[in-house]
């Protein structure tokens, strides 16, 4: 059995609306998992519901073998930390990050030691611990709430976009922190973000959300280049995914431009399909036979350049290390055995014969 087990999950407010539809989730223990999605998706909704803040309509969560739906929060032995913070304002920053083990009869000298190793990790130096809450500034409370949720122990921690108010540096820098602390202490963690770079460099799950359903489940790797529906596709990736279209004929990808046979889906026709390949898979190469993409504009990133441009008449992003500056045009050849097949209909990855090899 799961460490946590998330079953037909629902949520809805009092006012009506439904911000969480039939979620279901296994967690493993020591899993760090990062729910996904862009802003009102119901990431938060779903993580005040495991943390108990939030009563759930339908369905049944499991942690470590109890069912703890009807649990009050202080009775889950899960850690949260808030977007908001909540701190306590009356108490020193020191009795903030050391509350829980306080409420909790921890020995004194280990309070200490966790609160002082706590704060060391978020940056919080010794004259800030004296201070209250409110005579420091947004992000350094953000950093407090971060310092009290390292320094409990706890079952399951949870965080609500723990580093969104910190600057871009710091951001990087908490996100190590955060990770090494989970490697050490084998925490199991839920993480929620709208960031796709924090999911794909912290997550060994990500949970994909859109409008209150999950989109897909499955590794940063998995879901980037397996992804099972268009918006899973385009949600993950800088720059988006190149999506072209054409049709589905007999497992022959068609438009003005292409012919690509694909195996896998010899016997299917869909009348609209995209053909979605990254940036990276698609090269500038300098043979005949290739494609001419129409150059746009060119990003340069240093160690390499998007190019933009039109391939016919679909709008592209190639990622390359060539050096294409003042070229109106080149050759670019697509790798098909990274390209997936979307019908434009359902919205959906095509699903082939997956013993047949791409050549
Ligand atoms: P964000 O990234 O912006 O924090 P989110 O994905 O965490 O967004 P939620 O806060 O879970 O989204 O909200 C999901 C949906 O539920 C939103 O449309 C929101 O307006 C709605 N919602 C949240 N709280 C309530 C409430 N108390 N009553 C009614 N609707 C609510």
């Amino acid at each position: 059995m799961a460490y946590l087990t998330i079953k037909n999950v629902k949520k809805v407010y009092p006012n009506g609306f439904c911000a969480v539809k039939d979620f279901n989730l296994e967690v493993d223990a020591h899993d760090f998992v990062v729910i996904l999605g862009p802003s009102g998706c119901g990431k938060s909704t779903m993580l005040r519901m495991i943390s108990g803040l939030e009563a759930i309509t339908e369905g049944e969560m499991i942690l470590d073998e109890k069912k703890i739906n009807n649990l009050s929060p202080k009775d889950r032995d899960i850690a949260m930390v808030f977007q908001n913070y909540a701190l306590y304002g009356h108490m020193s920053v020191y009795d903030n990050i050391g509350f829980s083990l306080m409420v909790r009869k921890k020995k004194q000298r280990f309070i200490h030691e966790r609160v002082m190793n706590a704060s060391k990790i978020v940056e919080i130096n010794e004259e800030q611990l004296k201070r209250k809450p409110g005579q420091l500034s947004g992000g350094q409370r953000q950093r407090v709430a971060l310092g009290r949720t390292i320094a409990r122990e706890a079952k399951l921690f949870l965080m609500d976009e723990p580093l969104s108010n910190l600057d871009a540096k710091l951001r990087g820098d908490m996100r190590v922190e955060i990770i090494e602390l989970w490697r050490k202490y084998n925490q199991t963690v839920i993480y929620v973000s709208h960031d796709q770079v924090e999911a794909m460099t912290m997550a060994t799950k990500i949970v994909l959300m859109n409008e209150g359903v999950i989109e897909q489940v499955g590794s940063p790797n998995f879901v980037y280049n397996h992804p099972e529906t268009l918006f899973a596709a385009t949600f993950l990736g800088t720059p988006q995914i190149n999506l072209i279209p054409g049709s589905l004929e007999d497992g022959c990808f068609k438009n003005e431009m292409f012919s690509i046979d694909f195996p896998e889906y010899k016997g299917i026709n869909v009348e609209q399909v995209l053909l979605g390949i990254r940036s990276e898979n698609i090269f500038v190469v300098d043979k005949d036979e290739d494609f001419i993409l129409q150059m746009d504009y060119v990003e340069y990133l240093g160690s390499k350049s998007i190019l933009h441009g039109l391939l016919g008449e679909t709008q592209i992003a190639v990622n390359t290390k060539e050096d294409v500056a003042n070229l109106t045009n080149c050759k670019v050849k697509l790798n098909k055995t990274k390209a997936i097949l979307f019908d434009v209909q359902t919205s959906k990855a095509i699903r082939g014969d997956q013993n047949a090899e791409r050549s």
